[in-house]
Formats: structure tokens, sequence, C-alpha cells
């Protein structure tokens, strides 16, 4: 904390902790009886009986009485008291490195104690420092002793007070009837808290510390099923919403068929049906609220035109939000293909459009004329007005990548994964929203002020199934789960950067058979300038390694024009090897790629990996994604590696990443700085998640009371939760 405190004179007398033992449980979020009993405890110990001094070990905590033999006050070298504690069977050492002087005359000799704390192996035999000192001889409690989360000044025997206060006031009533409960196999909510508050000794105390007693289960049960509640009740606030009707026009010359008719390529049965989904949802007079999901490759785009071809013969505005200005700019190339034969004007708007650009693409917007907006987080400026926006749809696929180099960086546990690029995290969610609120609030047709737009939003990151079930509960979910026909599997290889020449010797080959390469330069730690210099380090080794061939180079720092112009050279095979930073991370699509070499593939994270790995294997060709890692591993990097190498399976990378990372990380905006489940854990309580989602639907049919009563006793305080 600094060399502040070596200038005790700048520093005011320390202030006394005035705060009162109200207003210190308050800081807990603890206000009233009910949010006390469900304050529970973190560990136990065991104070039940006076261990034999003989029987003591080092390392464990120690409950003994006896009479004090011999003390000592010492001054010099060090300031410090030391006792000596006897019973029938032995002797233990008792020290003090600061002391009050009541402490040195409690520790008379001859006086009888009762002493409390951790066993340590000393000098002259064992010893417990700063032991905690009570009356001898008193009665033992027969439960064990809890030990709560607490915060600071607020000591363990006032919040124990407090907490027994609460479980005599409260009544603690089952909010779920008795048939429920023994039907769901769990205990009553009132064995289950007072159990948890004062276990006996003899209860399996792992089970206790693991959270897997069955008093736990109840309370974690009870705490999945109010999320589940308030989440299926934030789904009613939504559905009260309105929002226009978009019906879906079935004549052979609707927009949608025409476009349908000019593709390459018909829909897979797995499109056809996300795609009838979405068509559904827009022919209701609420918002849609759609999560599409589906693995890098598997067709979305697509899916997403038809969604808007709908909105668009519907009579009403689309707008598309990609978070990179590159995937940004692909949509636009490829929907304005897809669109303008139909006579659909698309308008292009970004952050770096000249001022004049902006101005004409304004007024297209604010007068009707543009359909289709393609475009960045520009999207949503204030400058931007709407002429009747009925559909939003935001790429969000990059969300997890960015998020998850934020949160790896904060979590500082693997600082070679790290980065404090100050990138800021393209929070889709909040983005829609305020799209939608300006649309309520600015929305030009005035018979039309009250609706909303219909939402889409797509990722190639799929939500492990407990998430889904859980966090993401309120919104529906789209799944594209098999790719388009005609792709072959990649092969991923895990190279040892020691080998990089046989490395390179795969792309000139790759090259000479007219193959186009992506080479992917590592993140590097701290710094944006550094992952420049790098991406322009490797773009003049290649070139010089590859004469023969030409070898470009993007990176996020390029003007976008320029961006453009190398994504196009690429794009039209003008350009074999293109080395990149992360910037292609996301839905880059060049079916002619088929080799990917990913330096420093250890401080990737997996859902990153398997973003970049996405881009090849796009088309017919045998794809190859080499990476390339520099040892030694660290545990996490190979488990991460090793995933990639035995899996390509999206859902299944969401699965492993959720188990090696847990959720915290995964969740990104959703989480919003609240840890929303305090006890259950999602890794391992899917059967819970499970019963809890299953009871959720049933009670919500027959036993609104029930519900009722259920969230007022687990959303208290908790309002936030019940996101609208
Ligand atoms: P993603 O889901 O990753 O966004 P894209 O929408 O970019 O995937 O699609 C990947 C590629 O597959 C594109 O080239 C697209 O034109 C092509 N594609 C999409 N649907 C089909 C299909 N049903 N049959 C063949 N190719 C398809
Ligand atoms: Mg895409």
């Amino acid at each position: 904390m600094g060399t502040a405190q070596h200038t005790p004179a700048k520093h005011p007398a320390r202030p006394k902790n005035t705060a009162t033992t109200k207003q210190k449980l308050e800081r807990l979020g603890l206000v009233s009886a009910p949010d006390l009993i469900l304050h529970l405890p973190l560990r136990y110990e065991d104070e039940t009986e006076i261990m034999p001094i003989s029987s003591l070990r080092p390392g464990r905590a120690a409950q003994i009485e006896g009479v004090v033999i011999r003390s000592d006050a010492s001054y010099q070298p060090r300031r410090q008291l030391t006792a000596i504690l006897q019973d029938d069977t032995g002797e233990i050492g008792l020290r003090w490195l600061t002391f009050y002087p009541n402490q040195q005359q409690q520790m008379q000799v001859g006086r009888r104690w009762r002493v409390r704390g951790e066993v340590r192996g000393g000098l002259h035999g064992y010893e417990i420092i700063h032991p905690k000192v009570t009356v001898a001889d008193s009665p033992l409690p027969a439960a064990l002793t809890p030990v709560y989360p607490t915060t600071d000044g607020l000591s363990q025997p006032s919040l124990r007070k407090a907490i027994g206060q609460a479980l005599e006031q409260v009544e603690l009533t089952d909010t779920l009837d008795a048939a429920l409960v023994k039907r769901l196999g769990l205990q009553s909510f009132c064995e289950a808290i007072r159990t948890l508050h004062a276990p006996t000794p003899e209860m399996d105390a792992h089970a206790l510390l693991e959270h897997t007693h069955p008093s736990w289960l109840r309370i974690k049960f009870d705490e999945l099923l109010a999320q589940q509640l308030s989440l299926a009740a934030a789904r009613d606030a939504r559905r009260s919403l309105r929002s226009k009707v978009l019906p879906a026009n079935s004549t052979p010359d609707s927009l949608c068929a025409r476009l349908l008719q000019s593709l390459p390529f018909s829909l897979t049965p797995a499109q056809q049906r996300v795609s009838a989904e979405i068509s559904a949802d827009l022919q209701r007079e609420f918002p849609m609220y759609r999560l599409l999901q589906g693995d890098v490759g598997s067709g979305k785009t697509v899916v997403a035109a038809l969604a808007a071809l709908q909105a668009i013969d519907a009579g009403v505005q689309v707008a598309l939000m990609a978070p990179t200005e590159i995937l940004a700019e692909q949509h636009f190339q490829k929907l304005k293909i897809w669109f303008e034969p139909l006579g659909i004007e698309v308008c292009w708007l970004t952050g770096s459009i000249t001022p004049k650009a902006r101005k004409l693409a304004n007024e297209a917007i604010s007068t009707g004329r543009a359909r289709l907006v393609v475009g960045t987080q520009a999207l949503i400026q204030d400058t931007v007005e709407f002429f009747d926006l009925g559909l939003v749809i935001v790429d969000e696929q990059h969300r997890f990548g960015v998020a998850q180099r934020l949160s790896l960086s904060k979590k500082g546990e693997e600082p070679d994964a790290t980065t404090t690029r100050t990138t800021t995290r393209f929070d889709a969610e909040s983005k829609v929203q305020t799209l939608a609120n300006a649309q309520r609030t600015t929305g030009k047709p005035s018979e039309n002020r009250d609706w909303i737009p219909h939402q889409l939003t797509m990722s190639a990151t799929p939500i492990p199934r407990t998430l889904a079930m859980t966090f993401y509960a309120d919104l529906e979910v789209s799944s594209i789960d098999t790719l388009p026909p005609g792709r072959t599997p990649v092969v991923t290889k895990l190279i040892s950067n020691v080998r990089r020449e046989e490395v390179l010797g795969h792309v000139a080959q790759a090259c000479a058979t007219g193959q186009q390469v992506y080479w992917v330069c590592p993140l590097v730690q701290e710094s944006e300038t550094l992952d420049l210099q790098t991406a322009v380090d490797t773009h003049l080794a290649l070139s010089q390694a590859l004469p023969d061939y030409t070898v470009g180079l993007v990176h996020g720092q390029l003007p976008t024009a320029e961006k453009a112009a190398v994504m196009k050279a690429f794009r039209e095979a003008q350009i074999n090897v293109l080395v990149s930073t992360t910037v292609i991370e996301v839905g880059v699509d060049v079916p002619n790629a088929s080799l990917m070499i990913i330096e420093h593939a250890e401080r990737f994270g997996l859902a990153q990996l398997h973003q970049l790995r996405g881009r090849v294997g796009r088309g017919v060709a045998k794809s190859v994604c080499v990476l390339l890692y520099q040892t030694p591993l660290s545990m996490l990097a190979r488990q991460r590696l090793r995933a990639m190498y035995e899996t390509q399976d999206g859902f299944e990378i969401a699965q492993r990443d959720l188990d090696l990372r847990g959720p915290g990380e995964l969740l990104g905006s959703r989480q919003s700085g609240v840890s929303l489940l305090r006890f259950a854990d999602l890794a391992t309580d899917s059967a819970l998640v499970v019963a809890a989602r299953e009871t959720a639907t049933e009670l919500r049919a027959t036993s609104p009371h029930i519900v009722e009563r259920h969230l007022a006793r687990w959303m208290r305080g908790r309002e936030d939760y019940l996101r609208s």
C-alpha cells in the first residue's frame, strides 16, 4: 500500500471503527432477519470437546484446557509473551508477538484456561501462536461452531449472535409443499437451515465443506429454483412489451424466396429449422429475443439475411451490428451482393467513415431509404436516427474472445496469456438495449412510437448446456447443429516451436498447390504495439522465406480502407499468405484458405483457438491447423491444446472451456459484477439445475402463490435480477 505509510504525519489518526453492528451487517447485504438466516457458514470449527495435550499434532486445530505453569514477557530482542500450559497428559507453549498488559496478567502462573488455536511445531516442542483464550470448565457447545463470511471489523461472535437471534425470530417455513419436497428427495428447508448453521460433530464434515451434504443440496436447489423463476418472470415482463408484427410473405416472389433462388446452395435442414423458428418469432407482437448459435462456418449469415428480408418485406428497417470493422465490412459486402439485386438499399456505417459519408448515411437511415444498415457500434450513436427500425441483428461472436482476454488479465493466474489492452468490450446485450430504447424515444413515425425492435443475436461460441439452462434461460435459443455439406474436417497438429522450419516447408508446399494460408501472430502480453510489432516482424520474415509468393499483413490498427483492401486481395487470392493479428478471429470467410498456423497457441483461450481454426476447413480442400507452441506449457495451456487436438465440436469445446475456467468468465457481460449464484456451482450441480428448471415450470403453471413466496425469500434486495 505504498510509501505513504512511512510518513504518518500526513495521516490523520486512524478513525475509530465507529460503524454499528447493524451498519456492518448491512455491508454484507444483511438487512433483515430473513437475510441473516440465508447467510451460511464457509466452514466450521469443532469446539465440542477438550483434547488431551498429548494427542495434539501440528497443523491441526486444538482445544485444550490446562494450568499456566510458566509465563514470560520479554521486550528484547523482540517484544513477546510466552507461556506454558499443562494438563494431565503434557505441556504446550503459547506465544503472543504483540500483547496487552491484561493478557500478561491472564497468563499468571497457576491460572487455568481453555485455549484454542492451530498447533505448530516450534523450537522447543509444539506451540500455539496467538491462541484464543476463554474461561475454563464452562459448558461445551453440542454443535460445530460456524465460521461465516464476514467484513472488516465484524467479529465472528457478533455475526453468530445476530444470526442466532434471527434463527429464533424467523419462522423457517418451507416455501414448497411437503409433498413436492418429498418427491424431489430433498430435506425440509427448516432442517437444512438449522443443520447448516449448527451441525453436530457426527455429521460428515467433508460433505459440509464441499457442499454435497443433503442440507446444502436443499439450499442450492432453492437458489437455482429462484433463479429459474425470476428468469421466467423477466421473460414474461419482456412479453408485455410491444413490437411490430412482421408477417412472413409466403408468395413465390417474396424477398426471401427470391434470395433463396439466387443462392448457389440450398439451406441445410438445420438452417431451415432455425429460420422457421425466427420467422415465427417475428410474427409475434412482443419482441423476439433470440440467440442463434451455430459453430463457426455453420452458415448463420444466410439465416440472418432471411430474417432481415422477412422484416424488410413487412415494411421495417433492419440494423446489423458486428463487433469489428472487418467483420462488419464482410457482412456488408456479402449482403450487398445478395440484397441489391432485390432492389434493397444497403447502407454502411462505422466510426471511421468520412463526415460526408456519415452525413449521407444518416440521411439514408433517417428517411428510411436505407432498408438494411450494416455497421459497428457506430450504429448506436446519438446522431443515428432510424425511420422505422423493426429488427436488430447482432453478430457477437467476438464477445467471448475479448471478454476472455480481459478476464484472463484480471485473473493473473496465467501471466503468459494476459494482456491489458484497453479494447472496450463489445457488450452486445446492452448495445441492443440502447438501440431499442433509442427507437422508443426517437422513432419517427408518430403512430408507432411505442414499439421496440425484435432482437436476434448470433454467436459462434455455443453456450454450454448448464449455462444455457441458468443464466441464459430467459432467451430463446436456436441452434444450427450441423455444418453445410462438403466440408472436410480440419486436421489439427500440435508442433513445438523448435520445428518452425518444418512448418515453413508446409506453408511453401500449400502455396505451391494454390492453397492460401493464414499465419496468426501471438497475443503479446500487455501491449497492442508489441502485437503489431510481432506481426510486422513475422510479415518481414515470411516475405523473405517465401520469395515466390505474396505475403500480406492485416492488423487492427490498419486504416479501414487498407484493411478492406488487404482482405479483398486475400479473398481474390492475390495474396498467398496472410499474416495477421487476431483481427481475423471472427467471421472471415475465405474458402480457399486451407492452412492456418497459430503461433504461441498456448497464449490463446480455448474459445479463441476454436474461432481461429474455424477460418479454415470452409472449402473442399483438406485443411490443416497447426498450433505452434512454446515449451514449457502450463497445466492449463496443455489441457487447452489437448482439447483442441481431440475435438472440433464447438459444443464440446464450450463445455471443456466451462470446466477449465468456470462460468464467471464465460458469462462476460451477463454477470454484471455480481455473482448471482451464491451456493450452487454449475460445474457440479447440473442435476439440480435440471430439477429446478422442471420444478419452476410446474410451479408457474400450478401454484403462483408458491412462486411468489419462494421469490420473496430468495430475491430479497436483488431486484437487479429481474432485468427487463
Ligand atoms: P458462420 O456461421 O460462421 O457465420 P457463414 O454464414 O459465414 O458461417 O457461412 C460459412 C460459409 O458457408 C459461407 O461461405 C456460406 O456462403 C456457406 N454456406 C452457408 N450455408 C450453406 C449451405 N446450406 N450449403 C453450402 N454452403 C453454405
Ligand atoms: Mg459469421
